[in-house]
């Protein structure tokens, strides 16, 4: 019996572990790393708003 992909429908390598094949998984993987890419943007946006309010706002205390 030949395992199908869950989500495309296409068929697993033989022995796989995954319900998903290669095709969705990679997707999925590519998705962690944009999160990560917008998680480190938004880090540094949230750096720099720091760092430019301390310039245009000195008397902040
Ligand atoms: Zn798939």
């Amino acid at each position: 019996m030949i395992m199908e992909c869950k989500k495309c429908k296409r068929p697993l390598t033989k022995g796989t572990k995954y319900k998903t094949c290669e095709n969705c998984r990679g997707k999925k993987a590519q998705g962690i790393k944009d999160a990560g890419k917008a998680l480190l943007a938004a880090g540094g946006t949230l750096a720099l708003f720091v760092v430019t309010k301390g310039k245009f706002n000195p008397k902040g205390k």
